[in-house]
């Protein structure tokens, strides 16, 4: 709502329904006086009809009677009605008000004017001007309210009044004419000031209310409780929120309260202990700035208020108060999980490591030995591959219970994420204490689980740190402890290891290898050799094997076996088998048409989810046929998602590459994976051809070779050295192809391509090699 200024006059005073009603009552309040004027009219009008004993006068006294009566009668309805106006009966009340006054002051003006010019009574002249005057000046005072109406009203009192004293002619009643014409100016005057006064009282009184209902919603729709109390500790507000979170009682605000008064209320309902209550009541009889966090005395309902205080500046303060029970139990939530592993319900790293330092810092530390278990389990990768997340997930949680039931309660255990565990375990007196624990947990993990009805077998492998006196901080035990981890599992796996100093240099290399090669793959220090494949029957190349090489300037030619691995830890692999594989599709486009590329792909590189888009990319930008290169995976790249790569190696076929099994006879050796996989070629391992000039290993070889052609794949073997070894392998003729010292070494891309040239440059019908007696390189 728009309210006017309050200052200078306005044109058009604002009316809304408050303020017709507030101009309405006024034309009607205080009936006696109203109802004395009438009475009193009547009576001094027939004072002067009496006195003058004129009959124009006793008709003017009949008149006034009538309208008396009449307006008596409508001031007597309006004061009994019950229910507040509609406005359509204000529009009547005002209506029939302003017609009552407008006749009563006609009949008063009708009286006086003829009391004046019919008699010559000095004494009714007298009665009538005064009486009138009286009246005029009572209308002012009552009728302000409607200005115009007023206006009409002293007119018709005065104006006919003034009128007949003028036409008396006598200087003395002209004299009074003018006399009274000033007053009746002076009147309206008067009566509009009062208007004014009147109608700046209405509208502040109605602004007001707007604000209190404007302050009333705001304070009883808000969030929080509020109470606001005086300097004299008296309760001057308190909203709906405040008694509904304090459950207090309806009446207690009416009661006149102070802030003792509510604060042992709140105590009493149980919402805040006495101790709280007290804290409260002190910062708001002190209006001290403060926030206070209240839980609730019995725990039942959980509940936790946040009060605060803030002084006022006229003194007394404000208490909000506000309920974060939802807030701080997500806080809680969210400090759990940023300390708990969520799937075992242990201690996570963080925690684990907070609370060793902790541990490490007590002063006894440095006399009582403990020990740091760092526990990697074997084979989970497995389990979790083959039997899916959610079993690999239940055999993490009986691991955490069989380790939890093994340890003394002052013994610590937490788990590092994945298949990692840590348990620190306090107040040893000697290594032999750790060695056995660690004994004991190996033996007890490596017992059967039962995982939804599957029986599972795991292994578990342990690097112990040793505290000792003064020595460094938890981050120290926990790199000693994965260092001897590291160790263990180099010597086996399924068994413990104590950190040794000298195993620091160990790891130092590795870092340091791991650096070096992170620059090598930048600067391109890597150089790819080709070692052939040969057709046993017709003596020629028909693929070459790319193979890794280091030129490293200090480590000399570092060879693949120790570089994939590493790499492959390093989640390095991808990135470097990419290289190589572009590598070498280029290459194999420098060679005759006739002669593929065999490359190597490691686990991790083959199980990358853009694996496809990869090589045809490496196709595509070399520019190489499909059909020109193969890839050689090993067994372990068979072993998980087999669906997955069941169907990897589908696109790979429907795409034209070729697939080759290399080192079969070296892991699992499953025959089943010849017969699920789509796969072109199987390299039987070099291992196979150790004692081949006995019959036993003769027959298994050629044993696999049969089946392996019979499934229509075609068989290379691997590693031959010596013409003893060719002539047993070729004999059957079902092993097509060789690769081994005896027909090239891995040698640069320069040298094969010298190879290739001369094995095909030459006439297809004369092979290059007699197979029996010489090699390429
Ligand atoms: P592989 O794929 O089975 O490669 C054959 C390995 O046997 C090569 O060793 C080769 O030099 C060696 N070799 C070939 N003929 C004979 C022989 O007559 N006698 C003996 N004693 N050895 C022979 P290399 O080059 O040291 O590679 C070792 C392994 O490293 C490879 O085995 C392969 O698994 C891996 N590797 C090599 N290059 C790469 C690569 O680019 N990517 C990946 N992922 N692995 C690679
Ligand atoms: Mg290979
Ligand atoms: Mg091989």
């Amino acid at each position: 709502m728009q309210l006017a200024s309050q200052s200078g006059q306005p044109d058009r005073w604002p009316t809304s329904s408050t303020i017709s009603a507030a101009l309405l009552d006024s034309l009607f309040e205080a009936p006696g006086p109203l109802l004395a004027g009438l009475a009193f009219a009547v009576i001094a009008a027939s004072l002067t009809a009496l006195k003058t004993e004129s009959v124009v006068i006793w008709g003017c006294v009949a008149l006034l009677v009538l309208t008396g009566v009449l307006r008596a009668f409508g001031l007597r309805r309006y004061q009994q009605r019950k229910s507040p106006l509609t406005v359509d009966e204000a529009a009547r009340w005002q209506t029939w008000s302003q017609l009552g006054t407008t006749v009563q002051a006609a009949a008063i003006g009708i009286w006086c004017s003829a009391t004046l010019l019919w008699t010559d009574d000095a004494v009714a002249h007298m009665i009538a001007l005064s009486v009138t005057t009286g009246l005029a000046a009572g209308g002012a005072g009552r009728a302000y309210g409607r200005q115009w109406a007023f206006q009409i009203q002293v007119s018709l009192i005065f104006g006919p009044t003034v009128i007949a004293l003028a036409l008396r002619g006598t200087p003395y009643y002209i004299a009074m004419s003018v006399v009274s014409a000033v007053f009746l100016v002076t009147l309206v005057k008067l009566s509009a000031n009062l208007h004014r006064i009147f109608m700046r009282a209405v509208i502040a009184r109605e602004r007001e209310a707007a604000l209190a209902g404007q302050f009333d919603t705001a304070l009883n729709n808000m969030p929080h409780g509020l109470c606001m109390f005086r300097a004299d500790g008296r309760l001057a507000v308190m909203n709906h929120r405040f008694v509904e979170l304090m459950e207090l009682p309806n009446d207690l605000v009416k009661r006149g309260v102070n802030a003792a008064d509510i604060v042992s209320a709140c105590i009493s309902g149980g919402a805040i202990s006495a101790d709280s209550g007290e804290l409260i009541l002190h910062s708001v009889r002190e209006a001290e700035i403060k926030e206070i966090v209240t839980a609730d005395p019995h725990s039942g309902r959980g509940r936790t208020l946040s009060w605060t205080i803030q002084p006022m500046t006229d003194g007394g303060a404000v208490v909000l108060l506000e309920d974060i029970t939802e807030r701080k139990n997500a806080e809680a939530k969210i400090s759990h999980l940023a300390r708990y592993d969520e799937l075992t319900a242990l201690p996570n790293r963080v925690s684990f490591r907070d609370e060793i330092e902790r541990l490490l810092a007590y002063a006894n530390h440095a006399e009582r030995l403990s020990a740091l278990l760092f526990i990697d389990l074997d084979q989970f990768k497995q389990v979790n591959d083959t039997l899916g997340h959610p079993c690999g997930d239940q055999l993490l949680c009986a691991v955490a219970n069989r380790l939890r039931e093994m340890l003394r309660p002052e013994d610590f255990v937490a788990r590092f994420g994945g298949d990692e565990f840590v348990v620190f375990q306090q107040n040893i007196n000697s290594p032999e204490d750790a060695a056995s624990l660690a004994r004991r947990i190996v033996e007890r993990l490596s017992e059967r689980y039962r995982i939804d009805n599957h029986l599972v077998e795991i292994g578990a492998s342990i690097g112990i740190a040793l505290t000792s006196p003064g020595s460094g901080s938890a981050d120290t035990l926990l790199k000693n402890a994965d260092m001897a981890l590291y160790q263990a599992k180099a010597d086996g796996r399924g068994t413990f290891c104590f950190f040794r100093d000298e195993m620091a240099a160990t790891v130092e290399a590795r870092r340091i290898l791991e650096l070096d090669l992170r620059k090598a793959l930048a600067n391109e220090e890597f150089e790819l050799f080709y070692q052939p494949l040969v057709n046993l029957k017709s003596g020629k190349i028909t693929t070459c094997e790319a193979l890794l090489r280091w030129n490293h300037p200090v480590r000399g030619t570092v060879s693949p076996v120790d570089i994939i691995p590493v790499a492959e830890d390093m989640g390095l692999i991808v990135d470097l088998g990419r290289w190589i594989l572009r590598r070498a599709c280029m290459e194999c486009m420098k060679w005759p048409e006739g002669v593929s590329v065999a490359v190597n792909f490691s686990p991790q590189q083959f199980h990358q989810r853009d694996v496809l888009s990869e090589i045809r990319y490496a196709l595509e930008v070399s520019g190489l046929p499909a059909n020109r290169l193969e890839i050689e995976i090993t067994e372990s790249s068979l072993l998980r998602n087999t669906q997955l790569t069941h169907d990897v190696l589908s696109q790979l076929h429907a795409l034209g590459v070729r697939i080759s099994l290399d080192d079969f006879g070296t892991g699992y050796s499953s025959l089943s994976y010849l017969h699920n996989f789509p796969m072109q070629k199987v390299k039987i391992d070099r291992s196979f051809l150790e004692g081949i000039d006995t019959d036993r290993p003769l027959t298994l070889l050629r044993g696999v070779a049969r089946l392996a052609a019979d499934l229509g794949m075609s068989v290379v073997v691997e590693g031959i050295e010596t013409n003893e070894q060719l002539e047993l392998i070729s004999a059957d003729g079902t092993i097509r192809e060789g690769q081994g010292y005896l027909f090239s070494r891995p040698v640069p891309a320069v040298r094969v391509r010298q190879l290739l040239n001369a094995s095909h440059g030459r006439r297809v019908d004369e092979p290059l090699v007699a197979i029996s007696s010489r090699s390429f390189a």
